[in-house]
């Protein structure tokens, strides 16, 4: 018996008999004895059609009321468990970020969390309470609604759990743990028992939304183990730990593919100090996000510069460079939207060589050109055309042994 974090994403509130089957849950837990708090998202879509309703009335909202916009999607589901617990006899309070004393900074769209204050949670746990928190929203000091980000709740579930220094903490969605790949993806993806902080750390960098990142460094960060699983069934999940020495300890453990990339090339720009400055500067400027960057020598102190940004992105970019290359006379800059990142992650890497050329070679079994690479300690990317993503994910699942009929 203790505190127990359980966070339901949108696809596990997405009607009122999910979110029925969700109360009911709830309640076996806290009928156990133990204390509840929920973490809500909110309906499945519901946050999509919010963005696109903002959309329709300025093509450019303001991000502070977007905010108020998009904290209302939890707002909703957090009140309609509250109210349906208490229809099943329980006793349920719903409670906002401001009110949990989420403090954010003003990042709107995108907030960190700073403190939590949660004298309210507490409160209402001590009178024995289920507490029904909304997800993925806070406030600023001066009290201006902010949201952390898509897929935030996961954040606001393991900065909770932290912060009661609870017991649990919970994610319920829509698989029943962490695979070896997107299992939507890859058929023959296995789930891990357990997976190392580091690893979940890279895996959600690379755009697999199970976790969103900040709650994975939130909990590396006050050590708090995450228990992912699904809401549909009792079956034990992954759990996301501290790495220890019984870990299983595969080369590579996962495969992940994020669709979400554009690259803009920059042709025949002088090797010289500074030009890599003056194309980037603008861009950070304008806060978008650079991820892969290349730089190919050509003869006569020219150099061709590729780098990579988000799709949302794109245009922007885009059109940043045209200028950029103007001034610093490059001769060319062109663009290109379909490609996808494809990655291998594994904490096993560092200590064994060979895996990048085995990634290449799969890669090219199956004639998949390779356009960019990058790697870390215990990842290596590769960059491909991205009507290839699905094809690529599967070759390499099986050309690391990681297809479940093979083990
Ligand atoms: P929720 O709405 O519950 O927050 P998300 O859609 O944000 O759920 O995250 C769950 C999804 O993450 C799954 O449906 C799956 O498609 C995707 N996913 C990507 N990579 C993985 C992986 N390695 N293991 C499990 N799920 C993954
Ligand atoms: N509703 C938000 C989103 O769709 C936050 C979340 O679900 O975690 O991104
Ligand atoms: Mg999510």
């Amino acid at each position: 018996m203790g505190i127990i974090v359980q966070k339901f994403g949108g696809t596990s509130v997405a009607d009122f008999e999910r979110i029925r089957n969700v109360a009911k849950r709830i309640a076996k837990i806290f009928d156990q004895g133990n204390d509840v708090v929920v973490v809500l998202s909110a309906m499945a879509g519901v946050t999509d059609s919010l963005i696109d309703m903002a959309n329709q009335v300025t093509l450019s909202p303001d991000k502070r009321e977007l905010d108020v916009l998009l904290a209302t999607g939890e707002q909703t589901t957090a009140a309609l468990l509250a109210m349906t617990l208490q229809s099943m006899g329980y006793p349920a309070k719903s409670i906002l970020g401001y009110q949990a004393e989420i403090i954010t900074n003003r990042n709107y769209g995108g907030a960190r969390i700073i403190e939590i204050g949660a004298g309210r949670i507490k409160e209402f746990i001590e009178k024995r309470n289920i507490v029904v928190m909304a997800g993925f929203q806070g406030c600023d000091p001066e009290g201006n609604i902010t949201t952390l980000g898509r897929g935030g709740s996961d954040t606001s579930a393991v900065a909770i759990t932290a912060a009661l220094n609870a017991d649990k903490c919970e994610i319920f969605t829509d698989v029943d743990g962490i695979y070896t790949a997107d299992p939507n993806i890859c058929k023959k993806a296995r789930k891990l028992s357990a997976i190392s902080y580091d690893e979940m750390l890279e895996i959600s960098g690379l755009g697999a939304k199970v976790l969103q990142i900040r709650s994975v460094e939130f909990a590396k960060k006050y050590n708090v183990p995450v228990h992912v699983r699904s809401s549909f069934s009792e079956e034990e999940g992954t759990m996301v730990v501290k790495e220890d020495s019984d870990m299983e300890r595969l080369v590579v453990s996962g495969i992940t593919l994020n669709k979400d990339a554009a690259r803009i090339t920059l042709k025949k720009v002088s090797d010289q100090p500074g030009v890599a400055a003056k194309i980037f500067l603008p861009i950070a400027d304008a806060k978008i996000l650079v991820d892969m960057i290349i730089q190919n020598t050509r003869a006569q102190g020219l150099t061709d510069l590729t780098f990579t940004v988000s799709k949302k992105d794109f245009r922007t970019a885009l059109e940043i460079e045209k200028q950029v290359a103007e001034k610093i006379g490059a001769e060319k800059v062109f663009g290109d939207e379909n490609i996808a990142k494809v990655s291998i992650t594994g904490v096993g890497m560092r200590s064994h060589s060979g895996v990048a050329s085995k990634m290449f070679a799969a890669l090219s079994g199956e004639n998949i050109n390779i356009l960019m690479i990058s790697t870390s300690e215990i990842r290596i990317s590769c960059i491909i055309e991205e009507k290839y993503a699905e094809l690529a994910v599967r070759t390499l699942h099986n050309a690391f042994g990681l297809d479940k009929d093979e083990n």
